[in-house]
């Protein structure tokens, strides 16, 4: 096996003599672990990763691939679900060994870190001083800081917390051209260019140190499980918590097939697998308050002909209750072999008819749906899974969630959340923004990266493909 295009032999000496051969794959077999990132229909074969393990080394690294005019893909974890740390023929330039907790300030309630710092770590590394880092995607185990800047992360907590460009103070970021800077939040008196870069996708640089703030750990958190026997019912309960006037810190559906998988798996957790579907709803605060609010999110599944409402009595049982939001995409390993999963954001108000309509689209094209995502922010995490040896499933699949994007769109909603547009959304930016709107996403991106050379192909759809499909 070979790769496609392997580097030059000077490119390739130039670049081993700054991270060692240990910090360089050109291996066909080795490559094979880098050809997608969790979204696995998206595929490319890297020349080469790169994995620096200090920060000099990867401003060389840059430096190096600069002067050779060979463009980069920055790559964290990996966990991205839009194709976006994929190499289409490029070099791939990891950040998983710059994974360093620089320094944590209790009294400014700051971290500062590298960007490979998995994000579970910060809150770990922070809770001794009685603080925690918001953002929680689910995903947090394995993520990195740099990739959730990246790609603007949220997280079933971020409801109330806000993403991660609520958290970040700062960036020393990296342009293609080895130029090395600070951005500030435009606090004093600057422009905000760090706000620039979080959510820029690897497309402007790569992002070699973050400072984020810390908030005090919560007084008392607690959840609630409303099961109900309609999935519409379920998302008009959804908007009700809303009318109430209530914001919880987490409001998440699962719907029964992703229940099922759950309670056939090792993380059964004994929840009824006859519902339709299940809203967990989650509330920080002072005891009294979370009481209060707790009554009220009862109230709004009860309106909603919700069948059951379970409130956790302790820890133990408030675990159980997020086991089967936290548990579900890795269950659906159990019902097939790969998984596509859609990102939409929609109107809260639309989920009650959406919700039937996706399952349609879904079995209209004889695909199997499992549906666990942020109901609260009304981001739709629609899962098709589908075997892709399997050519004409992986057209259905296609089909399918393309036909839930543009429903989705048609009723208002966004093309993506917080998994971003990465290699698989580029073909729906021109459904959600005009040619003049490009124009100046491409302007602003060439100011800074005048050769393209930064995680080419992601986000800006080429001159020639800007018209809607
Ligand atoms: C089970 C599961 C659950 C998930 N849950 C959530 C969720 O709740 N919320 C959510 O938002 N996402 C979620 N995700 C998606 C994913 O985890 C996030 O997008 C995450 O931020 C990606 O981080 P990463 O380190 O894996 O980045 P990668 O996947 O490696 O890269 C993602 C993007 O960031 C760029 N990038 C990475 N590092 C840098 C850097 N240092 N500088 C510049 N660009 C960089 C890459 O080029 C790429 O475009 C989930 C994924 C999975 C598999």
């Amino acid at each position: 096996m070979q790769a496609l295009h392997p580097l030059p032999p000077d490119v390739e000496n130039a670049l081993e003599a700054v991270v060692g051969s240990n910090g360089l794959i050109t291996d066909p077999v080795r490559l094979l672990a880098y050809e997608s990132d969790a979204l696995t229909t998206t595929r490319g074969t890297p020349r080469a990763v790169l994995l620096p393990e200090s920060r000099q080394e990867l401003i060389e690294v840059v430096r190096v691939l600069h002067s050779a005019g060979l463009p980069f893909v920055p790559r964290g974890a990996g966990t991205g679900l839009s194709g976006g740390a994929v190499a289409h023929d490029t070099v791939i330039l990891t950040t998983t060994r710059l994974d360093r907790i620089l320094r944590i300030d209790p009294e400014d309630r700051t971290a500062l870190l590298e960007p490979g710092v998995v994000t579970a770590q910060i809150s770990i590394a922070a809770a001794p001083y009685g603080l925690r880092y918001l953002p929680d995607p689910a995903s947090a185990t394995a993520c990195t800081i740099g990739g959730n800047v990246a790609m603007n992360s949220g997280g079933p907590h971020c409801l109330k917390h806000g993403v991660t460009s609520d958290h970040v103070l700062g960036l020393e970021i990296l342009l293609p051209d080895g130029t090395t800077t600070w951005l500030g939040r435009g606090a004093d008196g600057g422009l905000d260019l760090a706000g620039l870069f979080i959510g820029s996708e690897g497309t402007i640089g790569i992002i070699s140190s973050v400072l984020v703030g810390l908030s005090p750990l919560a007084t008392e958190t607690r959840a609630l499980l409303g099961l109900f026997d309609g999935v519409g019912a379920a998302g008009a309960a959804v908007s009700e918590v809303f009318e109430r006037g209530l914001v919880p810190v987490a409001l998440e559906l699962i719907d029964q097939a992703t229940i099922r998988l759950v309670e056939a798996s090792v993380f059964a957790v004994g929840l009824p697998t006859d519902v339709a579907a299940a809203l967990v709803i989650e509330c920080e605060g002072d005891p009294e308050d979370v009481e209060a609010d707790l009554e009220i999110a009862a109230a709004a599944c009860r309106e909603h002909g919700a069948q059951e409402v379970r409130i956790a009595r302790d820890e133990t049982e408030r675990l159980a209750i997020w086991q089967a939001r936290k548990k579900a995409y890795g269950v659906l390993g159990r019902a097939a072999p790969d998984v596509f999963v859609q990102d939409a954001v929609v109107p809260r108000t639309e989920l009650e008819r959406l919700l039937p309509e996706i399952e349609r689209i879904a079995r209209g094209h004889g695909l199997r749906l499992a549906n666990f995502f942020h109901a609260g922010d009304g981001n739709l995490h629609p899962n098709l899974m589908f075997d892709r040896r399997d050519a004409a499933e992986v057209q259905r699949v296609e089909q399918a969630g393309s036909e839930i994007m543009r429903l989705c769109v048609d009723a208002g909603g966004t093309i993506t959340g917080e998994h971003g547009v990465g290699s698989d959304k580029v073909r729906y930016m021109p459904l959600m923004f005009g040619l003049d709107e490009l124009d100046v996403m491409n302007r602003l991106h060439e100011a800074f990266d005048p050769d393209g050379s930064a995680n080419p192909g992601k986000v800006l759809p080429a001159a020639s493909s800007q018209e809607p499909e």
